[in-house]
């Protein structure tokens, strides 16, 4: 035992020691079950010596004896009675009890339908208590009801308010104390009950009116039209409001909200200030966002300033697929640029706000690697407020028996900790209290929160459905149901706030204002400048003009500044090699090789003002070994990156290793591209193939989002691709699901095979100003092949070549065939051209697949309208790779009456042969196809 620690424990605790047995329960009590005591009784028992072989339990005991001795004071009427003292302990129980269990017995169903299970440990005699008890005083330990003792029925009464009533409070899984008695603090100092003024309640009902006004509103005007209306869940309006205002006054600049359709237009006209007529325009099929295919109105992003008491707050609803839940991470991507542009490193100026579906959140995996990404380094924005609006119903699917196995829908928040807040939809002050309690916990603590809105959905999944064809109880009971500001006006009405006559003026009012089609929200503020420009990339095509080249000295310079390391600081010997070697080509001792180039194009771009973020797995080190931005000292394990110390007033360069996820981590980066155009943001794939876990990311937002929303998007995705006898996962980036979704310009595909070529391709994407995806097939076995390496001339040039003719000296008249191909197949046709001296065969690279370069083509053409024999050589098999989807491109660029055939692996249903001997014969003959003239 510690003494000392006892000691003041003893002269602090509202607890002032009783008796030696009373104390001993207590510590029987934490030995079974840390957590069943109060707080200060787990820290001073954890401050003891472990119990078990080493400690014996009588000296334990003897220390107990000890403190009883020394301080015998019992409080008030507790006196030295043990009967009490024994009570005294269980009143702590049940105080733990109703802190970790409460919120199962809260009033959370607006329906009143939850079929809530019996508690024991909620019931006085579980503990040994009855109602007998209810006049004796009792110390309440750490209850924070602002005092030290009371008597057990206050205390009993006291705990149903704060854990049973409108709010359930889950939170006692955070292990942090301070968190806890923070939480603690709020939630029990307000007795459940927290008193707002009449101004702060008749805005509520305002905002009531609003929420529910604009569905019915809707719902006459467009009957049978699908809005995804919010009503059930009206107290949303009141809780968005709510958050914005919060989080304005404490410093947030920028709010970021996503959210799929349900109540997607309530909060577009109710918060964020869409002018309604706008949405009628919607409505009635006339808004259009010019050339482009659009999206329907409940995808719809916007935005707005906001005015609160700290001044006006920029909102950004973000665009939104029908795919559940994915825009989380995107929203927290957008978040991080922002904060980043803001220099703002802890989120405070920057807010994420997003909501779920109960279905959602519990079935969404995506969900769990969001959470997961909350804390990390690379994608921490300082927490973010998830807000569930769960109607208790996904689809037509039922809550506990089909849409989940755990009890709430919440309970995947619980692997970060976060503090889950459930409440009653129906009860707006509760609703507004924990709005206040979630961004208050979010600045202090800098972590998830959730808000868990249990509401109800009027009507089927969308206003055409049928529910009561699965849903029949709830919905006979929901057609019962008075709506939200009915209850809330009532309870005014009985406060004497407000009168019927202004009740329904309020309602009159509110429709008046959307007959007008003005804006209805009074804190909304025209939008001031942006901190970013888009307008340098908006309507430019790929062909636009830009210049990056450089002078051959710079480059060696830079090249001699990448491969510079701090005095002391030990490489892994390696890794000392690669350096070694870096500088050999710095100084032009060597030819520079794929990890070079695209470090030097790296190291050119921050030099000259362009930030750069890369994310993905293994990307410092490289998984193939080839890049090493990030060095790890032998002697202390501290890192360093030689690009950030490539000259005065660069740009900044952060390489991250992300977190094991492909679909959150891609979702992250595309919402940081979208937010932050002066950034060359690239994701990186370990294996080519790892970006099939992000193929709704793929679909729904890289390939589409510019067509759908008009939101450009710079992400270059590197995604290691070539056959190299790994088997089935590890060879293909599966090219042909990029080339299938490439139409309309969306983004370019490239294949390069120089290490000049992805230099010069990586300063491309962020120098010329355009800003749409780059997808890159970049290589493995290239990184190291003697014949692919570049000379400083070439990098220096400035121009990435989307087509690549012949590079052999050869006589073009000789020619009979032309070979196209691209990426590592090439150094293999070479290769066997050069040893079979087959000069009858001339190879052109296609290093840019789409869009495809029609006219560098012609010209490489130019040489061989002769040739009758074209092939399309490729490794893939003949149903994947660029076959199907781009030989319509290579017909249209060979010579009429030209024919086009394939060489390449037969159609499979698997990306390649899983057997090293198979994968070269299967190899050989590809190449022997393409280059043996019949
Ligand atoms: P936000 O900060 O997302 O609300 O964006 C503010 C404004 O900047 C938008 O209304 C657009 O005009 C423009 N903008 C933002 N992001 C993009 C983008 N990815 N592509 C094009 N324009 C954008």
């Amino acid at each position: 035992m510690q003494d000392g620690a006892m000691q003041a424990w003893l002269e602090s605790s509202h607890l002032a020691g009783g008796n030696i047995g009373y104390v001993e329960e207590l510590f029987e009590l934490y030995l079974d079950d840390p957590s069943a005591v109060g707080d200060e009784w787990r820290e001073l028992f954890d401050s003891m010596p472990a119990v078990g072989k080493d400690v014996k339990h009588s000296e334990i005991r003897d220390q107990f004896r000890e403190m009883a001795k020394n301080k015998l004071k019992m409080a008030g009427s507790q006196g030295g009675n043990s009967e009490t003292s024994e009570k005294q302990v269980k009143v702590l129980q049940l105080i733990n009890a109703y802190r970790f269990r409460g919120h199962q017995h809260a009033n959370l169903d607006p329906l009143g339908l939850w079929k809530q299970d019996e508690v024991p440990d909620l019931s006085l005699d579980h503990h040994a208590l009855s109602k007998d008890d209810y006049d004796t005083e009792f110390n309440v330990g750490s209850l924070a009801i602002g005092k030290d003792s009371a008597k057990l029925g206050d205390i009993h009464s006291a705990l149903e308010k704060i854990y049973c009533g409108s709010i359930g409070a889950e939170y006692m899984h955070i292990t942090s104390t301070e968190e806890k008695r923070w939480i603690q603090q709020r939630v029990e100092s307000q007795l459940g009950q927290p008193e707002f003024s009449k101004e702060v309640r008749l805005r509520l009902l305002k905002e009531l009116t609003a929420a529910d006004g604009l569905e019915k509103y809707l719902g006459s005007k467009y009957p049978g039209a699908k809005r995804f209306s919010l009503e059930g869940g009206d107290s949303l309006v009141s809780m968005m409001k709510a958050l914005i205002h919060r989080g304005g006054e404490t410093g947030a600049k920028e709010v970021v909200v996503g959210m799929a359709h349900r109540g997607r237009l309530n909060v577009l006209i109710n918060v964020l200030g869409k002018h309604p007529q706008e949405l009628f325009n919607e409505f009635a099929g006339k808004a259009s966002i010019g050339e482009k295919s659009g999206d329907v109105k409940y995808h719809m992003g916007f935005s707005s300033d906001f005015k609160t008491e700290g001044g006006d707050v920029h909102l950004a609803l973000a665009f939104n697929p029908s795919h559940l839940e994915i825009v989380n991470p995107v929203v927290m991507g957008s978040v991080r640029a922002r904060m980043e542009r803001r220099g703002c490193t802890d989120g405070s100026q920057a807010l994420p706000i997003t909501l779920h579906g109960d279905a959602a959140i519990a079935g969404q995996g995506v969900m769990q690697e969001t959470f997961n990404l909350s804390q990390t380094r690379a994608f921490s924005v300082g927490g973010s407020i998830r807000i569930v609006v769960n109607n208790q119903v996904g689809f037509t699917t039922s809550k506990r028996e089909d849409a989940r196995s755990t009890q709430y829908c919440t309970d995947i928040a619980k692997m970060v900790q976060a503090p889950i807040f459930h409440v009653n939809a129906d009860d707006p002050e509760a609703v507004l209290f924990v709005s206040q309690l979630a961004i208050d916990y979010r600045n202090t603590f800098k972590r998830d929160v959730v808000i868990d809105l249990v509401c109800y959905r009027r009507h089927g999944h969308n206003e055409a459905d049928e529910p009561n064809a699965t849903q029949p109880l709830m919905y006979q009971k929901i057609k019962k149901h008075p709506v939200t500001r009915e209850l809330y006006a009532k309870r005014l009405i009985e406060a004497n706030l407000i009168d019927e006559k202004s009740v329904k003026q309020m309602v009159q009012d509110y429709r008046d204002a959307l007959d007008k089609g003005d804006c209805v929200v009074d804190e909304w503020q025209p939008m001031k400048a942006h901190s970013v420009d888009w307008s340098p990339f908006i309507d430019n095509e790929w062909d636009v003009d830009y210049d990056s080249k450089m002078t051959v000295t710079e480059l060696e310079d830079l090249g001699r500044k990448i491969s510079e390391i701090p005095e002391g600081f030990k490489l892994n010997s390696r890794v000392n090699k690669v350096y070694e070697e870096r500088r050999k080509m710095a100084e032009g001792e060597r030819k520079m090789d794929w990890g070079m180039a695209e470090t030097l194009a790296y190291a050119s771009l921050v030099k000259h003002g362009h930030r750069i973020r890369m994310v993905g797995q293994d990307s410092g080190r490289g998984t193939f070994f080839h890049r090493h931005a990030v060095l790890h000292n032998q002697k202390d394990a501290e890192t360093y990156l030689p690009l950030k110390h490539v000259a005065e007033n660069q740009a900044d360069i952060d390489i991250y290793d992300s977190v094991l996820s492909e679909e959150a981590v891609m979702a992250f980066e595309y919402g940081y591209a979208t937010a932050e155009p002066n950034t060359l943001t690239i994701w990186e794939a370990q294996f080519g193939d790892f970006a099939n876990g992000a193929q709704v990311v793929i679909d729904q937002f890289l390939s589409s989002g510019e067509q759908k929303w008009g939101r450009l998007c710079g992400l270059t995705l590197l995604l290691p691709h070539g056959y190299e006898g790994q088997g089935p996962e590890h060879s293909s980036a599966r090219l042909e699901r990029f080339l299938q979704l490439s139409a309309d310009h969306n983004w370019s595909v490239c294949t390069p095979t120089t290490p000049a070529q992805v230099y010069n391709m990586l300063r491309r994407q962020q120098i010329r100003p355009v800003r749409r995806p780059l997808i890159v097939m970049t290589p493995k076995s290239l990184l190291r092949h003697p014949d692919a390496v570049s000379n400083m001339e070439e990098l220096a040039e400035g121009v990435f070549h989307n087509v690549i003719g012949e590079i052999d000296k050869q006589d073009t008249k000789k020619v009979k065939r032309v070979v196209f191909c691209g990426g590592k197949v090439y150094y293999d046709l070479r290769k066997a051209r050069r040893e079979q001296e087959l000069n009858e065969v001339a190879i052109v690279r296609v290093e840019q697949l789409y869009p495809f370069p029609h006219q560098e083509m012609a010209k490489v053409l130019e040489d061989y309208q002769h040739v009758k024999d074209f092939v399309w050589c490729q490794e893939e098999p003949q149903n994947q790779g660029a076959w199907y989807c781009s030989q319509h491109h290579f017909r249209e660029a060979i010579p009429d009456g030209a024919k086009l055939n394939y060489a390449g692996r037969n159609a499979s249903a698997s990306p390649a042969v899983g057997y090293a001997s198979v994968h070269k014969e299967q190899q050989e003959k590809l190449v022997n196809d393409a280059l043996t003239i019949k």
